[in-house]
C-alpha cells in the first residue's frame, strides 16, 4: 500500500457523509448556474469593442470586466470558468501527486494533463481570440466535442484547422489508441478525464463495482454514442438537403436535444457534480461518447494490464481504487490479463497493489511459437 492511500476512507468528504452530499449540492449548482445562468453576449461584445486600454482588454477576454470605478466583475462565464478549472487541476493535481507523486507514471501523466489544459484549454483560445481568430480547443475531438462539425463551427475552420480535427478524430487518435490504448487520450490529453484525475482524485475510489453498474454502464454509454453518430449524420443531412426540406427542423430540434440532455445535464451537472457521492468518472464511464468509440477500438488493440501468475492476495486496493469501476481484482485471482474496453489505463491499480501483480503493457499478442513484443510503463 502506498503512504496516504488510507486516508480516503477516514476523510468524511470522501466517504459519501454529509460533507460529501453539501459538496455535491455546491457543484451542481454551479454547473447549473454556468449552463443555464443568463450571459450578456451583447454586452461582452461591447466591452471588447470599448474596451480602452490593453489592460482592461485583457481583463475582458479573461472574463472579468474593469469598471470605470477599478472595481471588477464577471463577464464573459467561460473564460472565468476555463480558468477556475485549470485552477481546480493544478490544485488537486498537486494534492493528487503528494500521494501517488512517487510513481513516475503518475508525474508524467498529471504534468501532461495540466499542461495540456493551461496551454490548449486556457492560454491558446485566450490567445486567438485576443487576435481576433476563432478560439478553438485544439485537444477536444468528435464525438466528445459534439458540435464540432456543427455549421456555426465549420463556417470558421480553415482547412488546415479542419483536417487536424478531421485526421485525429476519425484516423489519429484511433491508431494511437490501437496500439498504445486508450489511456493516451484519458489518461494524458484530455480535460474532462484531467479534472477527475487531479481534482477528483478524493473520489476515485466511489464508483460502483457492481456487474448491474457494468451492464447500465454498456447500454448506455454506446447508446449516447448512437446518439451522437445519428447527430452527425443528421448535421451532414442537413447541410446536403434542398431549402425547406423537412429534414432541417429535425435536425435542429435533435441538436438541441442532445445539447442540453448530454452536453450540459450529463457531461457538465451530473458528471462533475456527482463526483463527491458517485466517483469521478460517472459522465467517462456511462456517457462519453469518445470512450465508446476509443474502448471498441482498445478492445481490439494491443494495450492491457498483465497479471503476474499466482501472486495476488485478494487484498483489493486495485479494484477499490479503479475509477471506472473494474473489479480488477477478480481478473487477478484468476490469473487473467485485463482487457476492458472502459480501463483509461490511470495505472491506479498496478500503483495501489502492495504485490506488483498488474502491469500496464502494450503487447502484440504471439502465435505459437513466436516472440511477443512488449511495452512496458515505468509504475
Ligand atoms: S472517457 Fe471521454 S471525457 Fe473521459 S477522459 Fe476519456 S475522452 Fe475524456
Ligand atoms: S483497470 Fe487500472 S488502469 Fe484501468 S481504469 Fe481501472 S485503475 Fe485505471
Ligand atoms: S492484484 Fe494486487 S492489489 Fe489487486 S487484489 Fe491482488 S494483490 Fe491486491
Amino acid at each position: 500500500m502506498q503512504a496516504g492511500l488510507l486516508d480516503t476512507h477516514h476523510n468524511a468528504v470522501s466517504t459519501r457523509r454529509s460533507p460529501a452530499w453539501v459538496v455535491t449540492g455546491l457543484l451542481v449548482a454551479f454547473y447549473l448556474l454556468l449552463y443555464f445562468g443568463k450571459e450578456d453576449y451583447n454586452a461582452t461584445d461591447a466591452a471588447v469593442r470599448y474596451a480602452r486600454d490593453p489592460l482592461n482588454l485583457m481583463l475582458v477576454k479573461l472574463g472579468w470586466k474593469l469598471n470605470d470605478n477599478g472595481s471588477l466583475w464577471v463577464f464573459n462565464k467561460w473564460y472565468l470558468y476555463a480558468g477556475l478549472y485549470t485552477l481546480g487541476m493544478a490544485v488537486g493535481g498537486y494534492f493528487m501527486l503528494r500521494k501517488h507523486g512517487n510513481s513516475t507514471y503518475h508525474r508524467y501523466r498529471t504534468y501532461s494533463l495540466v499542461a495540456v489544459q493551461a496551454v490548449l484549454g486556457l492560454m491558446l483560445p485566450l490567445v486567438l481570440d485576443f487576435l481576433g481568430r476563432p478560439a478553438w480547443y485544439f485537444s477536444y475531438f468528435f464525438p466528445l466535442k459534439y458540435d464540432l462539425f456543427f455549421p456555426y463551427n465549420m463556417d470558421h475552420m480553415q482547412p488546415t484547422v479542419m483536417a487536424w480535427f478531421i485526421v485525429m478524430t476519425f484516423v489519429g487518435l484511433p491508431l494511437l489508441v490501437y496500439f498504445k490504448g486508450k489511456r493516451v487520450y484519458c489518461s494524458w490529453i484530455c480535460g474532462c478525464g484531467g479534472l477527475a484525475e487531479t481534482f477528483g482524485d478524493p473520489w476515485r475510489h466511489l464508483s460502483s463495482k457492481s456487474p448491474r453498474a457494468w451492464r447500465i454502464e454498456q447500454v448506455s454509454i454506446h447508446s449516447v454514442l448512437f446518439a451522437a453518430f445519428a447527430m452527425l449524420g443528421l448535421v451532414i443531412g442537413d447541410g446536403l438537403a434542398p431549402e425547406g426540406h423537412a429534414i432541417h427542423n429535425f435536425a435542429n430540434s435533435y441538436k438541441g436535444m442532445y445539447s442540453l440532455a448530454i452536453g450540459s445535464i450529463f457531461s457538465g451537472v451530473l458528471g462533475t457534480g456527482l463526483y463527491p457521492v458517485g466517483g469521478t468518472r460517472v459522465w467517462c464511464r456511462f456517457g462519453c461518447p469518445m470512450a465508446a468509440m476509443l474502448g471498441l477500438v482498445q478492445k481490439f488493440g494491443r494495450f492491457r494490464i498483465a497479471v503476474k501468475k499466482d501472486m495476488c492476495i485478494s487484498c483489493g486496493n486495485c479494484s477499490t481504487y479503479c475509477e471506472m469501476g473494474i473489479d480488477v481484482r477478480s481478473y487477478a485471482m484468476r490469473n487473467q490479463d485485463i482487457k476492458r474496453a472502459s480501463c483509461v489505463g490511470c495505472g491506479m491499480c498496478a500503483h495501489v497493489c502492495p504485490r506488483g501483480v498488474l502491469q500496464l503493457v502494450a503487447k502484440r499478442d504471439a502465435g505459437p511459437g513466436q516472440h511477443t513484443q512488449e511495452w512496458t510503463v515505468d509504475l
